[in-house]
């Protein structure tokens, strides 16, 4: 009697995301205008062009005086407003009202708040105190110098980094192209919601499924019409696809008569990278090249759909546009009970979590098979359970990758 054949060991995660990354370049770069770059990637480190703040200024509304010149009687004599310096001399028994973001004139080197002078309104105030020298003075140049460091090579564009840019003086920024994102789905049984459905249909949820997904990630999105389970069908659908950076499709890559994808792909010439990761759900995933075209078939389940996007599809989509890793943003989480193993694949089980950063503690629903998407909308995330026997003991750390990005 012959042993039976084991199985051919499956990609782990981690090996399957080296692949796609060693299939990953950064798309090139163009010049964008601020207001369109929220989100996207920088292509070169950027410096500042001017100094920031570009003169001293002061941070209250007050009174700019010489700090040598305190305390003491001061005769108020002019005014630097926000944009409207104060252009005379000033001495040492003299001040100005000056308002926060006004320059300071050249012989001043302190500013006293409005609330701590008597007589503020008057020709004339009084400053009971020592003033040091520098007192709510913002130096030229102490946020950053023109021509220092601002932003770095791979930074993702946020609020805060549109604002600094802005601040320093740069107009268009270079990123990295959007990648170009074609959705295909497959599956005969498939109908678009508010289409009637027939006996055996469902509506096509991983389309827009995707295309949400693919909004967190800067890509611009391509529908293509769902392809019915002919190679006709897959191949028109695919051609189209493949004039994108990159493919995503769902279903047909499993082992069923029916499953068209690789096949058809690979007569259009996509090369296979990979087939089935040690993974639940996702294990038929499918990863190829055609020229620089990244083609991702996901299973059509639609959890595994998810999952496989989260794993692969964002952040290649992310380092296509210059992220400097290829790997999910995976967090870490306590597990709020034990979980059983899966002995072959890691698992990816869908949780609701329950308090902050460390302490957060991770729930799994009722309900992990991979067609159940709406049991799936009420997680907060997926913790990965690696694969082993035995179970994870309650309170056990677990990776853990938040869900919801908008
Ligand atoms: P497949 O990978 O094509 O064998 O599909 C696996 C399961 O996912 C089947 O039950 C399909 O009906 C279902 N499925 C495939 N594509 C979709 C889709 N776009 N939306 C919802 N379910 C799908
Ligand atoms: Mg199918």
């Amino acid at each position: 009697m012959t042993a039976p054949h084991s199985p051919p060991k499956l990609l782990s995660i981690d090996d399957a995301l080296a692949l796609v990354g060693a299939h990953v370049s950064a798309l090139p770069a163009e010049e964008v205008a601020l207001e369109h770059a929220y989100g996207r990637f920088l292509a070169q480190h950027l410096r500042a062009a001017v100094d920031l703040p570009p003169f001293a200024s002061s941070a209250m509304d007050g009174y700019a005086l010489r700090a040598a010149g305190t305390p003491g009687r001061l005769a108020v004599v002019g005014e630097s407003a926000a944009g409207s310096p104060y252009r005379g001399a000033l001495g040492e028994r003299e001040t100005i009202v000056i308002s926060t973001g006004a320059v300071i004139p050249p012989q001043a080197d302190a500013v006293v708040p409005v609330e701590d002078v008597l007589g503020a309104g008057g020709d004339e105030i009084e400053v009971s105190e020592v003033v040091p020298p520098g007192a709510f003075v913002r130096d030229r140049g102490s946020d950053i110098r023109r021509g220092d460091p601002l932003l770095r090579t791979g930074t993702r564009l946020g609020p805060a980094q549109i604002g600094a840019a802005a601040a320093a003086g740069l107009g268009t920024l270079p990123c990295r192209r959007r990648p170009s994102v074609a959705i295909l789905t497959t599956g005969s049984e498939l109908r678009r919601v508010g289409e009637r459905l027939e006996e055996g249909e469902i509506f096509d949820a991983n389309g827009p499924m995707l295309d949400a997904a693919l909004r967190t990630t800067g890509a611009t999105i391509r529908r293509i019409p769902g392809a019915a389970d002919t190679p006709e069908a897959h191949r028109a659908a695919l051609e189209r696809a493949l004039e994108h950076d990159v493919v995503i499709s769902s279903g047909g890559v499993s082992m069923g008569a029916h499953d068209l994808v690789r096949r058809v792909g690979s007569e259009l010439g996509v090369h296979e990278v990979f087939w089935r990761v040690a993974l639940r759900p996702g294990k038929p995933l499918a990863f190829g090249v055609h020229g620089s075209t990244l083609v991702f078939g996901l299973p059509g389940n639609p959890v595994s759909t998810l999952v496989c996007f989260e794993l692969f599809v964002a952040p290649a989509l992310l380092a296509l546009q210059g992220a400097p890793s290829l790997r999910p943003q995976w967090g870490s989480a306590r597990l709020g009970t034990a979980v059983a193993r899966n002995a072959q694949r890691d698992d990816l089980i869908r949780v609701r979590a329950a308090g902050e950063g460390a302490e957060t503690v991770l729930a799994p629903l009722h309900g992990q098979q991979s067609h159940q998407i709406a049991i799936t909308a009420q997680a907060d995330g997926l913790a990965l359970i690696p694969a082993g026997t035995g179970e994870l003991p309650s309170g056990s750390e677990v990776s853990y990758l938040p869900l919801h990005r908008f």
